[in-house]
């Protein structure tokens, strides 16, 4: 097997991610469980809470319902090592610095090249990925003594700021705005600290001291398309954000690309029908993309409410939370209890 990357080196900078059991499970199955476990900081769960002061307003605590799940968060330089280095004990060749421009003959072509797959582009007609009106800052601090291993999100009108400790002695910031238009040319740009910090102004909590700390950060414009109509032609399939770009309100895009591609794998593995196991690919990963998106985008509208709307909605939250503390857990439990490496499930 042949890997063809564009970049002329493995890394992401400045990004941590969370790695919920469903994408864990794969990682395990791979053989990844150390790799990843020592690379890597637990996450309790996620705490909500009001932009402005900070305040509590709903917890969603992994470790009480899933005692003993991998829940866990990384960075993505080293995600990417656990799997650059298990793929090439395997024998995969990676041609690192080779861009794709013509799509190569092949038996079997995997285009796994993100939100402006050329692959996509040749299943399914070319389609211009839309600008979702929403900006991500991201941004690694240095980790506080004493920090709680869990994921906060601060909600704010039109606004929300995700941060979570990682290993290593860092904390991890992702902070999304709403914006009418992105001008900029290509999709992610070094952001200015300064602005970043003027977007929250209004966020108060450990916010604050979190962003006075921000020397670097990266601007990425969220765009997105519909997941896909048709995932391989008999010969060319595609994965990931190839098939379905996913919004990181719910954590899972990098995750939901694990599991295509341990289903690709096993659909392949099973069947000497190379058509026929593309197609059982497409038809076991294509509803749970599409609802783990919906879900996704749903979240965008919540974590962004003002005014009245917020009020209730954060009353209705901490009523929630605290008289049915397991009841936000089981709106998200499927996303978690997923199991790729069955493909009953
Ligand atoms: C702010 C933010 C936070 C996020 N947080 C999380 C999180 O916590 N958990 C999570 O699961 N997901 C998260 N995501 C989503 C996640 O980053 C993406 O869904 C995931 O990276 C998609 O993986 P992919 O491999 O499909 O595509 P990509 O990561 O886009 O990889 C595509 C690769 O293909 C290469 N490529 C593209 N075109 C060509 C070509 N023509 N020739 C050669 N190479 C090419 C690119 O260089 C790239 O390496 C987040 C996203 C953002 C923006």
């Amino acid at each position: 097997m042949t890997v063809l990357e564009r970049a002329g080196a493995l890394r992401e900078v400045g990004a941590g991610i969370q790695v919920s059991p469903n994408a864990f499970r794969v990682l395990e199955a791979l053989g990844l469980r150390d790799a990843i476990t020592d690379a890597s900081a637990p996450s309790g769960g996620v705490e909500l809470r009001g932009g402005a002061t900070g305040a509590l307003v709903a917890r969603i605590d992994y470790a009480r319902h899933r005692p003993g799940a991998p829940f866990r968060v990384i960075h993505r330089a080293r995600m990417i090592e656990a799997l650059e280095r298990a793929a090439r004990a395997r024998g995969v060749s990676i041609e690192l610095g080779t861009e794709v421009t013509d799509l190569p003959p092949a038996p079997l072509l995997i285009g796994a090249d993100g939100l402006h797959s050329r692959v996509r582009a040749a299943l399914n007609g070319a389609e211009t990925p839309f600008f979702t009106g929403q900006v991500a800052w991201r941004a690694l601090i240095p980790l506080e003594p004493g920090a709680a291993f869990v994921a906060q999100l601060f909600m704010g009108r039109g606004r929300h700021l995700v941060s979570y400790p990682l290993a290593d002695g860092l904390r991890n910031i992702v902070a999304v705005e709403e914006r009418s238009g992105w001008t900029e040319e290509g999709w992610s740009l070094p952001g200015n600290p300064d602005d970043l910090r003027a977007a929250f102004a209004g966020f108060g909590g450990p916010v604050t001291g979190w962003l006075d700390r921000v020397a670097d950060c990266g601007l990425w414009g969220l765009f997105r398309h519909e997941v896909a109509q048709r995932w391989h032609d008999g010969t060319r399939a595609i994965l990931g954000d190839a098939a379905h770009p996913t919004l990181p309100f719910l954590a899972q895009g990098a995750a939901l690309a694990i599991e295509d591609a341990w289903v690709l794998a096993a659909c392949l593995d099973a069947d000497a029908d190379q058509g026929a196991a593309l197609a059982r690919y497409q038809s076991l990963r294509q509803p749970r993309a599409t609802r783990v998106v919906a879900a996704s985008n749903a979240n965008a509208r919540n974590y962004h409410l003002g005014g009245p709307m917020r009020v209730a909605a954060q009353a209705a939250l901490r009523a929630g939370s605290a008289l049915a503390p397991s009841l936000l857990f089981r709106r998200v439990a499927w996303v978690f209890d997923h199991d790729p490496t069955d493909l009953r499930a």
